[in-house]
């Protein structure tokens, strides 16, 4: 790829497609989105390639094209699997966009991109090893290794919310039932509602994970408590992905990275799950925010 040649991202999201340009510095050059056109494959097709004709009027070049979608693009069959987008499913999204489009595309798990994005030039910027984390309304992961992301037979890589709370304390078992079919997943109490079910258990009435940190981070002795046990459920589940994949760099992304406290509070108690006589691996928020889903999937054409 010459330098002078621009990267377009999209993020194919359940609510808004959003598209994004980059120059070679990761300077964005232009932005823009629409609706996701609601359960229409084909609308959704159309959109996807009018959101690349608009963004690259606007830059007066052709550029390489990467997309962020939730699920993924199955290997063995070409078609899109476990999207929460359910009309994706089942089709072969790949195929029929590079049609439409008409030159090769890289698609991308969201998380991964964000984990992608982070990577190249977020909090994870200069780390060999980075696991990329969203915490919001669920839980997603992408592993970036040397800068490039690790991309298995299965597509599934870094995607550790469907794998039981590890260390589970009296009370935790068998834990809720996720819609994965399995029970007490990591992602059943780690995305945002599933702290606001284990602060309704514990207080009654009903809040959201956004209220709930809000009123820690003013000292409010319940939900500090409600975030003492989520930063413990955390550092275990994040204990168990440093005893396997030993990153440099956790990086936080989603609605929940927000809560300035949990950061030290993590790190403080995953000592005494991780197989080390000590841990050096930082937790950090995200850099790029929302954005980086977008941003991710223009990093899928790295420099050549
Ligand atoms: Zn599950």
């Amino acid at each position: 790829m010459d330098s002078n040649k621009l990267r377009l991202g999209i993020d194919l999201g359940g609510t808004k497609i959003e598209g994004i340009v980059l120059d070679a510095d990761g300077v964005e050059r232009c932005r823009e989105r629409v609706p996701t056109p609601q359960d229409d494959y084909e609308a959704t097709l159309d959109a996807v390639a009018g959101l690349v004709s608009s963004l690259e009027a606007g830059v007066d070049q052709a550029c390489s094209v990467g997309i962020a979608m939730p699920g993924s693009v199955s290997r063995a069959t070409g078609l899109v699997k476990n999207s929460n987008s359910v009309c994706l499913n089942g089709k072969p999204l790949h195929r029929e966009l590079e049609e439409r489009i008409g030159r090769p595309l890289r698609f991308a798990n969201d998380a991964d991109c964000f984990a992608l994005s982070e990577a190249t030039d977020g909090a994870g910027r200069d780390a060999a090893v980075v696991f990329g984390v969203i915490v919001g309304t669920g839980t997603g992961g992408g592993v970036v290794i040397n800068g490039s992301l690790l991309a298995g037979p299965n597509g599934i890589a870094g995607e550790w919310g469907h794998n039981p709370l590890p260390w589970p304390q009296a009370g935790e078992l068998p834990g809720r039932a996720c819609y994965c079919g399995q029970h007490g997943c990591i992602e059943t109490w780690l995305s945002g509602p599933g702290l606001a079910r284990d602060h309704t258990q514990m207080n009654g009435g009903a809040m959201d994970a956004r209220t709930i940190i809000q009123l820690a981070e003013l000292g409010d002795a319940k939900a500090c408590a409600t975030m003492k046990r989520y930063a413990d459920r955390m550092a275990r589940a994040l204990a168990s992905v440093i005893n396997l994949l030993d990153p440099d760099v956790i990086v936080l992304g989603g609605g929940i990275s927000n809560c300035k406290r949990l950061y030290k509070a993590v790190m403080s108690r995953w000592d005494e799950y991780v197989f080390s006589d000590r841990v050096d691996t930082r937790l950090v928020r995200a850099q790029h925010g929302d954005a980086s889903g977008v941003r991710g999937a223009a990093w899928l054409w790295p420099q050549e």
